[in-house]
């Protein structure tokens, strides 16, 4: 009640300075009175009535004074003013009986109270205490004639006349007061109905007032606050700073100051408000209370959070883009990423569930904030009612506020376990399927604002686009890693599993196998039936051949019509042996296409890894040396690398390292032959053949060496030093002893590279050689390995002016009708079909059609290997123009040649 009193005062009185005023006039009354009356006695008077009543009268308005001042002036309550004005009144009118007759000049003292009153309380107040006044003074004056004391002649004038002038300067006062009064109540006005929340406080901490604005912004009633501490409206974390920026007030000459802090409200919710408080001195300086007024920036402060938190959730956006361009490691990249949305949205979980689309499952893929045995390693059903399932086929985001009082999703159970109670689903989409959801999860109820789900949206957006990247960097390392035509792997790949293979044999003791399959004369089917029909060929073959191994096993296109197999974990040779033959089975079975059934076969080689020194390419090289020996064995068979192939491998290898040596040491030498005219009996052109003049083994036959350059490519290298050296001699040659020809052998290496013809006639118009006097010897199976591009080369060959010889011919299938579509100028006639002349009646009919044919197509002949005069008497009668062979000279040096010419020459004229 007292409280409340003292509230009301305030809140009417409005100023606690006016308060703190009207407490020091009254105490000062209390003081002046009795201090006169003190002088007044020391001074010449009048008769006393009671001296002892005057100084009783006196001490307890002293006393009265004093505990108004010793009271904190701003917290004395109006009815303890009043109560102290109207007891004063009453000692005052003590002091006019105890002061006897001539005492009656302390009605004067009225003239002090009666203002007060109507100074500070108001008219009402003043006129009720004028009334007081008017008793007791009325009172006073029948005691004094009571009791016989010597008092005024006329009471009731007197009576009048005191009355009557504290009337009139009581009235005088309160006009005087007014305007104080009305700019008082302006303050107060403004203090209650402003919009903007205020309080005073005391230098104690105390509230001494609020304002209605305060108490509705804390929803709470004045008495709530006004009295007790304001540091219980204060959040409990921002007194300590509170009290501090008060004490700087203070102490400091700042006007004011400003600072944040919250106010709890009544229901317990947070208020962040902006104070500003300023200091209330007296005219001393002295601070007296604060004057603070408040501002609620909670929406301010709450939208500047979120444009924080918004930075900070785009900041960790971009960062993961970022890292989605770097990070090799996809695992280590989600698990960065759910780690990152996880602390942004300051939640406790998260995970990235991976979609297994043919299971209908996710994966635990990554995640933070679960236990052992979840990440990587749970797996959930992707129904259609869970949240990330609804996600997922949604593909957008599901939000679920409160876990519990959802109704709307079967929620895993593990979820309800872990106490998590609000989350947010996004899908992580994909450019055909999605490839998951990621979920972040809080133990808390929250709503997640649209912001929050953004994000989450967002950072399931950078790791779509990364799945979707990984996924096209792996549909390009598949396109790298495989044949084109058939999806088979290639060449690379096949080379890497055979790596990994032998890298386990070496730590399991495992046998590796490695079988090269290539088919036998599928260059003529591609040739006779077209591209298309080969690559339908080949098209069905693939999954044939990988049907006749272990899904572990890789069948690889090497390219062409050639595939290699490689078998990880063979535990016997015989198992290899088995595949060899599967394989070589399923090649036999007929293949059927629009163009009707096609029968193929293939020539396997195969190779098993023996040693710990195997590499993927000794291993290869072996299987491809067994594959030839199957082919030259009859093909459609297969044959297994064995030693004895193996020593070949290894002395090919030798011989291609000194072969290079030797071609740039200049270790190569060039012979020459004759070719005679089979009528004259005279050299008409000459072959050149190369030689290798090796320093341990002698001069070397191209026998030995010529295979091994062209499969290594030094033919090229080889070829152009024979031709240079050839033609610069029969050059020379020419000049000496007139017209000579020049035949130099070719490779089908040589003919590939489309520069070919012009390098040719480049070497022939360097040496200086008689125009149309070269010829190049060209091997059937050139011809007809790579028919159009040789006929295209040929053609180019023959526009510069040289001929063209078709090299061992009868040693190929190929019929003369078919060589015919080439432009060749001659056909030499192999040895083979030479040696039989005369003796194999079947061989001399052969070179008979040769011969007929031949001139039917416009060619000329030349016979290879004519050792005897039989043969030679033959070959004349059969029409053959020119003939080669020990008959008339082996190949020689070009010193030798040169007097054989010269001998020719003699011998011609003579
Ligand atoms: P080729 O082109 O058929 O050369 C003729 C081969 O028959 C030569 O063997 C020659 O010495 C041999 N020969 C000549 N007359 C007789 C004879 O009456 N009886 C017997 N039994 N053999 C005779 P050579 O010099 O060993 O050359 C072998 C093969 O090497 C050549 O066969 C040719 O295909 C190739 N060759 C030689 N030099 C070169 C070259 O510079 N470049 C290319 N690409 N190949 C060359
Ligand atoms: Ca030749
Ligand atoms: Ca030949």
């Amino acid at each position: 009640m007292a409280q409340r009193g003292r509230v009301l005062a305030l809140s009417r009185a409005g100023n606690p300075g006016a308060q703190a005023a009207r407490v020091r006039w009254l105490a000062a009354t209390l003081f002046l009175g009795p201090l006169f009356v003190v002088v007044w006695l020391l001074l010449p008077h009048g008769q006393i009535a009671s001296l002892p009543g005057l100084i009783a009268m006196a001490g307890s308005a002293f006393s009265l004074g004093i505990a108004l001042v010793m009271f904190p002036a701003e917290r004395v309550s109006d009815t303890a003013l009043k109560g102290s004005l109207f007891a004063t009144t009453a000692v005052i009118s003590a002091g006019i009986v105890a002061g006897g007759e001539s005492g009656s000049a302390f009605a004067l003292f009225y003239v002090w109270a009666v203002p007060y009153a109507f100074a500070y309380f108001g008219a009402r107040d003043g006129i009720i205490h004028t009334a007081w006044v008017a008793a007791c003074f009325a009172a006073t004056l029948a005691i004094q004639r009571h009791s016989g004391v010597a008092g005024f002649k006329h009471p009731a004038i007197s009576w009048v006349m005191v009355v009557g002038t504290l009337v009139v300067v009581g009235t005088l006062v309160r006009e005087l007061t007014r305007w104080g009064r009305e700019s008082d109540a302006r303050f107060r006005r403004g203090f209650d109905d402003s919009e903007v929340p205020m309080t005073l406080v005391g230098l104690d901490g105390a509230a001494l007032d609020v304002n209605a604005a305060l108490c509705r912004m804390l929803d709470r009633r004045p008495e709530e606050i006004v009295g007790r501490l304001v540091a219980k409206s204060v959040h409990g974390d921002d007194v300590a700073s509170n009290q501090s920026a008060f004490r700087r007030i203070v102490s400091s000459d700042a006007v004011h100051e400003t600072f944040d802090t919250r106010l709890v409200r009544s229901d317990g919710s947070i208020v962040t408000v902006s104070a500003t408080a300023s200091v209330v001195r007296d005219e001393h300086e002295n601070a007296q209370y604060f004057f603070v007024q408040l501002q609620d920036v909670t929406a301010e402060r709450r939208a500047v959070e979120e444009l924080r938190r918004r930075g900070l959730q785009q900041q960790a956006i971009a960062r993961l883009g970022q890292m989605a361009l770097n990070e090799r490691d996809a695992d280590a990249f989600m698990q960065h990423l759910s780690e990152t949305v996880a602390v942004t949205l300051g939640v406790e979980r998260s995970s990235i569930l991976v979609l297994d689309e043919f299971a209908e499952e996710f994966t635990v893929a990554a995640g933070v904030g679960w236990p052992d045995g979840i990440v990587g390693i749970l797996r959930t059903a992707a129904s259609e009612a869970s949240p990330a399932g609804v996600a997922l086929r949604s593909r957008t985001q599901v939000v679920i506020d409160d876990v519990r009082g959802d109704g709307r999703f079967d929620v895993p159970q593990i979820v309800h376990d872990l106490g998590i109670r609000s989350g947010v689903a996004a899908v992580v989409d994909g450019q055909v399927t999605p490839f998951g959801v990621l979920v972040v999860y809080s133990s808390q109820l929250r709503n997640f604002d649209a912001d929050d789900v953004a994000f989450v949206q967002a950072a399931a957006n950078v790791l779509s686009s990364a799945a979707d990247r990984r996924r096209s960097d792996d549909a390009n390392r598949f396109a790298a890693l495989h044949d084109p035509l058939t999806g088979l792997a290639n060449r690379t790949l096949a080379l890497d599993r055979l790596e990994q293979a032998l890298a386990r044999r070496r730590r399991e003791g495992t046998t590796v196998a490695v079988l090269v399959l290539d088919l036998d004369r599928f260059k003529i089917i591609n040739d006779s039936l077209g591209h298309d029909v080969g690559d339908e060929l080949l098209l069905q073959l693939a999954p044939r051949l990988c049907e006749a191994v272990r899904p572990t096993d890789t069948v690889a296109r090497l390219g062409g019509d050639e595939f290699l197999v490689v078998c990880d974990a063979i535990t016997t040779p015989r198992e290899a042996m088995l595949v060899a033959e599967r394989l070589a089975a399923a090649v036999a079975e007929p293949l059927r296409l629009q163009s009707g059934e096609h029968f193929l076969s293939a020539s396997i080689g195969l190779a098993v890894s023996t040693v710990a020194s195997d590499t993927p390419e000794t291993l290869v090289r072996d299987a491809d040396a067994a594959m030839y020996r199957a082919k030259d064995g009859g093909r459609g068979r297969y044959e297994v690398f064995d030693d004895g192939m193996r020593r070949q491998v290894l002395s090919r290898l030798r011989v291609e390292t000194e072969l290079r040596r030797a071609i740039g040491r200049g270790d190569l030498r060039v012979h020459y032959q004759p070719i005679i005219d089979v009528l004259t009996g005279l050299p008409q052109c000459v072959e050149a053949l190369v030689r290798w003049e090796h320093e341990d083994r002698g001069l070397l036959a191209p026998a030995e060496f010529i295979a091994v350059a062209e499969e290594t490519g030094l033919i090229t290298r080889l070829g152009r030093f024979v031709l240079e050296i050839a033609t610069a001699q029969v050059a020379a040659w020419q000049q000496t002893f007139g017209p000579l020809e020049l035949c130099v052998n070719v490779s089908g290496r040589q003919l590939t590279n489309p520069q070919f013809p012009d390098e040719v006639a480049e070497v022939v118009r360097q040496s200086g050689m008689l125009p149309g006097t070269l010829g190049l010897e060209i091997t059937e199976s050139v011809l007809i390995e790579e028919a159009t591009s040789s006929a295209r080369i040929l053609t180019a060959l023959q526009d510069r002016g040289l001929r063209l010889l078709l090299d061992d011919f009868g040693t190929g299938y190929s019929s003369l009708s078919y060589l015919k579509r080439f432009p060749l100028d001659a056909l030499k006639l192999d040895r083979s079909f030479v040696e039989g002349l005369g003796d194999q009646p079947g061989d001399t009919a052969i070179v008979e059609a040769i011969m007929r044919m031949a001139r039917a197509v416009n060619m000329a002949v030349v016979a290879e290997g004519v050792e005897t005069e039989a043969q030679l008497k033959l070959l004349r009668a059969l029409g053959c123009g020119r003939a080669q062979g020990y008959l008339f000279a082996a190949p020689m040096p070009a010193a030798e040649f040169g007097a054989y010419l010269a001998s020719r020459r003699r011998a011609a004229v003579a």
